[in-house]
Parts: structure tokens; sequence; C-alpha cells
């Protein structure tokens, strides 16, 4: 059985899948295959990893030839089975939706080599569910990249109820090939490590907020110098958007059945009125145009 990794497919170039292809193709030395449904979203992926690799060079992190050479070693492609031909390791970065999360596994099942891995970048779906799609759940594991993927150090490596140790062990291997430090979360629990600490803390700045204790700019400048954090909760929760933060509360509550997770119905409303963080123009703060700078 060949476990060595040579070839890494990643399946979806959206926002982590194009940033993930690049780590896998510039640090990782892999040969990758970058799939997305539509060509147009293929040719999306392709120049944001052109954008990315360009700031590489830009600040002298890579030279213009190495920066050549990764983009020329990621093969973009709509067609699954050309994808999956010869990877040993496939990092599923899809959409967060389950039901098409759980149709594409089924078909990787039947067309990826039984002896390769499975890896899901998945914020909040179940490991051992997505597993449960395909005839190999040994070989099924979560690999939770942060974003943007080119930058943050870390990895989550995630155990679903039947993955081995082999994969475990193989998807660590990887992962710090492309660079990455991993820690391995024991079970599949919802939100991992990270996300689990984090979701809480951003939810309760809301209720900072919805109560009246302090203005935005004083939870983001109390955190920021109290805590460390690079940036304070609010300004955090306008990069994620405020949609994507209230969907991991309703898996918590929905997983967790405890009301500790119970996101704040300032979000909740904030949501609802469309108040989605950077991706709208307007969340804690404006933002000049969608995904650009913030005025206030
Ligand atoms: P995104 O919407 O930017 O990209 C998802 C891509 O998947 C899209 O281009 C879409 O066309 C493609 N896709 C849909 N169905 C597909 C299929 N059957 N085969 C191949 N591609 C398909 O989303 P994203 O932010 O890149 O998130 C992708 C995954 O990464 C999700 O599981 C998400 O939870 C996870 N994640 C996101 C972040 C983040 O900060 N955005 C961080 C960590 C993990």
């Amino acid at each position: 059985m060949n476990q060595k990794t040579t070839k890494v497919a990643v399946l979806g170039a959206g926002l982590m899948g194009h940033g993930i292809a690049q780590v896998a193709s510039q640090v990782g030395g892999f040969d990758v295959s970058m799939l997305d449904v539509e060509q147009r979203f293929v040719d999306r992926g392709v120049q944001m990893v052109k954008e990315s690799v360009a700031k590489f060079v830009e600040k002298g992190k890579l030279t213009k030839d190495q920066g050549n050479e990764a983009i020329s070693r990621i093969h973009p492609t709509t067609d699954l089975a050309e994808a999956l031909q010869g990877a040993q390791l496939i990092i599923e970065a899809a959409t967060e939706d389950p039901k098409l999360k759980l149709e594409l596994y089924q078909r990787v099942s039947k067309l990826a080599d039984d002896n390769a891995v499975i890896a899901s970048n998945t914020s909040s779906i179940s490991i051992t569910l997505l597993a449960s799609a395909t005839k190999i759940p040994e070989n099924v594991c979560g690999m939770h990249f942060f974003n943007p993927p080119q930058l943050m150090p870390l990895v989550e490596v995630i155990r679903g109820k039947k993955t081995s140790d082999l994969t475990i062990e193989r998807v660590r291997e990887a992962s710090s090939k492309m660079g990455k430090e991993t820690v391995l979360c024991k079970k599949d629990s919802p939100g991992f490590i990270v996300n689990r600490i984090l979701v809480p803390a951003l939810n309760e700045a809301i209720f900072l907020v919805q109560e009246g204790v302090a203005d935005p700019e004083d939870i983001d400048k109390a955190v920021k110098l109290g805590l460390n954090w690079p940036m304070g909760p609010l300004h955090l929760l306008d990069y994620v958007g405020l949609d994507t933060t209230f969907n991991i509360t309703q898996v918590f509550m929905e997983e967790f059945q405890d009301s500790k997770f119970r996101p704040s119905p300032l979000l909740r409303e904030m949501v609802r009125a469309g108040m989605l963080g950077r991706k709208s123009g307007k969340g804690f703060y404006e933002w000049d145009s969608p995904g650009s700078t913030k005025t206030k």
C-alpha cells in the first residue's frame, strides 16, 4: 500500500479551497488538483491563487520562479474522476452544506483509490456522518485549516468514530509538510477545539453590546489590550460573517442541547436585517464596500 502523499486533490476552489491548494503546492511541494463544480469557480480559484502568490513574491517570501512553479503544480478541473486520479490525500473544502457534502462523499467513495485519505475542512459538520457516506470510513478524518490557509499556522486534525490511527498519522504528516502545526481532536465534537472556545466568546461580546455594557470600539479595545488578541471580537465577527457565526451557534445548540450556547438575540436580529459584517458592508462596523476596508 503506497501511503506516501505525492498528489493532493482539493475539492472546492472557494475561499478556503484555493488557499489550501496553494499551500499544498507552494509549501508542501505536492502535485495538486483543484476541483469546483463550474469552470467560472475554478477560474476564480486560480485567479485568487495567482493574486496571493504575487503578494508572497512582492514581499520577498518567494522568488518569481518559485511562485510560477507553485502555480504550475495546481491543476484546475471540473471533473471529479480527473481530480481524484492518483491522489493519496483528498481535502474536501466544498460549501458547508451537509446534504451537498454527503452527496459528494458518496461520489468520491466510488472513484477514489481505496487507500486514499479523505480529509474534510468542515467547520461544523460531523466527521463521522461524512465518513458514513463512504465505503472507507477508517480513511476519513477532519483536517480543519484556518482562514487564510496560506498564513494561519494551525490545522486541527479530527478523529471520527471509525478513523484509523494510520489516517491521523498521514494527515499530520502531510500537514507538517505544508508547514502547519497540528493538534489532535480525539473526538468528533462540534466546533472541535478552536471554535468551541471562540464562538461562545464572540457571542458573549455581542451580549455586552446588547446589554449596553460598552460600545463595540471599547469592547474590541479591551480584548485587544487586555487579552492580547490581534483583533477585537466584534471586528473579528465582521470578518468571519455574522451569518456564519449564527449558524455555528445553531449547530452547537442542536448538538449539545445546552443553553450556554444560545445565540444572543442581537446576533439573530442583525443576521435577519442582512447586517452580516464585511461581506454585506455593515455589521458592528461600516465597511466601504463589501470586503473592503473599515470606515468606522
Ligand atoms: P466558499 O463558499 O468560499 O467555497 C466553497 C466552494 O465549494 C465553492 O466554490 C463551491 O462552488 C464549491 N463546491 C460546492 N459543491 C461542490 C462540489 N460538489 N464539488 C466541488 N466543489 C464544490 O466556502 P469556504 O469558506 O471556502 O468554505 C469551504 C469549507 O471550509 C466549508 O466546509 C467551511 O465550513 C470550511 N471552513 C471555512 C472557513 C472560513 O473562514 N471561511 C474556515 C475554516 C473552514
